[in-house]
């Protein structure tokens, strides 16, 4: 392999779910035996990287200041589902069971790993409660140590007086494995078997 090829290969791997050959065969694939589709990548990434942004409310994928779902004068503004990741909110929007709208804190508390409180996407999400816009959270987080982690975090920076009403869904998600890998018909019943959070 040459250099450039390596350099390319190393920035695959980075990616989520792509292993040293996964990487290996993209390489190949764009740059020898498909390179006609080289271009139409570069063009798409570079459209999409000017474009993409996150949601300034909710942390959401957005082009433009506001997503689709905090742009839609339709959604319940008031009930605010908390989830870990995009693809949590996607899966759960797929569902159809939801109508409020979302927070994403773009990952979980996590000593191991380093995320502290300032790595995550909670400042906006104070902001919306103190605005008074928030009155319930849906706690969407993974059913583990760092999940409950994350969960009890937000309940102590609540104001008191319990104005915010706070409940979580996780019961009957499978462990660890969180909202992502649920269908849709768990989702529902997670959604609407959720119990108070305190
Ligand atoms: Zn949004």
């Amino acid at each position: 392999m040459t250099p450039a090829f390596e350099k390319l290969q190393k920035q695959l791997k980075q990616l989520p779910g792509v292993g040293h050959r996964s990487a290996e065969r993209m390489a190949l694939h764009l740059l020898v035996e498909k390179p006609e589709k080289l271009q139409a990548l570069v063009k798409a990434l570079g459209e999409a990287s000017a474009a993409v942004r996150r949601c300034v409310r909710c942390g959401n994928i957005a082009e433009g200041e506001a997503c689709n779902v905090c742009a839609d004068t339709r959604r319940d503004a008031s009930v605010v589902c908390v989830v870990e990741q995009v693809p949590d909110l996607a899966a759960i929007e797929r569902s159809g069971a939801f109508r409020g709208t979302y927070h994403v804190l773009h990952g979980k508390l996590s000593p191991i790993n380093g995320t502290g409180p300032d790595d995550l996407n909670f400042a906006s999400l104070f902001r919306r409660i103190e605005a008074g816009e928030a009155k319930e959270l849906i706690l969407a987080l993974s059913n583990d140590v760092e999940g409950e982690a994350t969960c009890h975090y937000l309940t102590e920076r609540l104001p008191a007086g319990g104005e915010v009403r706070v409940s979580r869904i996780g019961f009957g998600l499978p462990s660890g494995g969180g909202v992502f890998y649920a269908d849709a018909v768990t989702l529902k019943s997670a959604l609407d078997g959720r119990r108070d959070y305190s």
